[in-house]
């Protein structure tokens, strides 16, 4: 669970991960084992993110004929103060690049019905990946638009996932293996679309290098239960970090604050070019935390904003995505 808040903003309206009841728990949403292409078993890898301090995990291995479609019963790891989502990341079909759809499904339930996908290659007659997504969505998944980066999405293959919650905005597994981590660009030019999506931020980790521990989300839920974390992430009441903590964020008239123990540079990003930038030497510093607060002006008459901070080791926060007109 994370701090209380380390300092009071100004009034304004809280962003709804902030203003939602609860505490954040710290949860990894990707993760493989040995029942599809990682390297350590389910235990294992449990054992590692709870001695890690994660409040929760979604393993989800690759959901294909291969490995048995596995949906992995992960509840015997669970203890007091560490709980599991059951999740896959779901195949099917084919992008325009040709390679097979990725798509993240956490809260599946185990009996989903698996598409046709036999291995890591496409196969005719293969279910539609917008039409998987869907399945999953209405099945009580948050469904996630995996590492659009490294898998070489084009912008209408992403356009053509309607039912995803979440677009991959960082995937470490992919920073580390691959070098190809972003998924800002996506999900910016989606919402800049008008598609309303958040933006998560995961491992993938198959523990085969230093692929776990980077990317997490924070989400707000009432209880550290797995339908409440699931009901949260569908609701969007969480952000996404790479060790950036924020305790809270606001949106009044004229600009966004956010507060944190550690804020190095803020930045807020809009649609098309539009972006403003809070320097170090603006950013607020007292004993308790920092404040950031950055001016709207520049995003007059646009549709969304979304956040980010970078704190003094170069680690980023991210705030999900705010349509200006709500
Ligand atoms: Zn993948
Ligand atoms: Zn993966």
């Amino acid at each position: 669970m994370s701090e209380p808040l380390l300092l009071p903003l100004e009034s304004g309206d809280q962003l709804p991960a902030f203003a939602a009841a609860g505490a954040f728990y710290r949860g990894n949403l990707h993760t493989h084992s040995t029942r599809s292409d990682g390297l350590q078993p389910p235990e294992e890898v449990c054992r590692r993110y709870r001695e890690r301090g994660y409040d929760f995990l979604a393993l989800t291995d690759h959901f294909i004929g291969a490995y048995g479609y596995p949906i992995v019963d992960t509840r015997d790891f669970r203890t007091n103060a560490f709980t599991t989502i059951l999740g896959a990341e779901v195949h099917t079909g084919r992008m325009a690049n040709g390679e097979l759809w990725h798509l993240l499904a956490v809260g599946l339930p185990e009996d989903f019905t698996p598409p046709l996908a036999p291995g890591f290659s496409p196969v005719e007659g293969a279910e539609n990946a917008a039409d998987l997504a869907r399945r999953a969505v209405e099945a009580g998944a948050f469904v996630a638009i995996a590492h659009p980066q490294w898998s070489g999405l084009s912008f209408e293959d992403a356009m053509s996932i309607e039912a995803a919650h979440a677009v991959e905005i960082y995937n470490h597994s992919c920073l580390m293996d691959s070098d190809r981590p972003d998924g800002t660009a996506m999900l910016d030019l989606m919402l800049s679309a008008g598609r309303r999506l958040t933006a998560c931020a995961t491992d993938d980790a198959h523990f085969s290098g230093e692929d776990a521990f980077g990317g997490w989300v924070m989400v707000k839920a009432q209880t550290l239960e797995p339908d409440a974390l699931v009901s949260s992430l569908r609701a969007g009441t969480y952000y996404a970090s790479q060790g950036a903590v924020i305790t809270d964020a606001r949106i009044s008239g004229t600009h966004l604050s956010i507060a944190s123990p550690d804020i190095a540079r803020l930045v807020v990003c809009g649609p098309g070019s539009a972006s403003v930038v809070v320097q170090p030497e603006a950013v607020e510093r007292s004993d308790t935390g920092c404040i950031a607060r950055a001016p709207l002006a520049r995003f007059k008459g646009k549709d969304w904003i979304r956040a980010v901070i970078i704190d003094s080791t170069g680690k980023r926060a991210w705030t999900n995505p705010v349509w200006l007109e709500d």
